[in-house]
């Protein structure tokens, strides 16, 4: 996918958490979309940085750099959200290109990806990331919506309510 399609891919996503954290639409949905949509954009563009230190789709392609970026907030008190930029970077080129990236590099330097993946000049790469975007979304509905739900009746359940 190319940086057009990672960025877009990000606000959209950003748009889309957004709203299903502050549904109401109005200014809390707003700056809800700015806090995660800023830090999104610059993660979704970091993995390819690659493309200039390093082997592309390895170095910063890989699951390690994944988890350094989730432990980061933990570790430091900032970066918040990049993980999530980094992330959906990662999906997009494994689902939505033909290529995909080097999941367990450097201890593995296979690169997964989909078979339903275009390559990077395809017509349909636009289509691809809106698709893919679309699965984000929908996933990412189920955790922020069921999981809770869940969660509150395996307590009752727990507590014998
Ligand atoms: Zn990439």
């Amino acid at each position: 996918m190319n940086k057009k399609g990672h960025v877009l891919n990000a606000v959209l996503l950003s748009i889309g958490l957004g709203y299903l954290l502050e549904p109401a639409g109005d200014v809390a949905t707003f700056q809800t979309i700015v806090m995660i949509g800023v830090p999104v954009t610059l993660g979704a563009l970091f993995p390819d940085v690659d493309t200039a230190f390093g082997s592309h789709r390895k170095t910063l392609h890989n699951l390690p750099i994944l988890v350094g970026f989730v432990a980061f907030p933990y570790v430091f008190g900032n970066l918040e959200y990049v993980w999530i930029g980094v992330l959906t970077h990662y999906v997009l080129d494994v689902a939505g290109s033909k290529r995909g990236i080097a999941l367990f590099y450097p201890v593995w330097k296979k690169e997964f990806g989909l078979p339903i993946g275009v390559t990077v000049s395809s017509k349909r790469a636009d289509l691809m990331m809106m698709f893919v975007t679309a699965a984000e979304l929908i996933i990412a509905g189920i955790l922020v919506f069921r999981i809770p739900q869940w969660g509150f009746s395996m307590g009752r359940q727990l507590l014998g309510i």
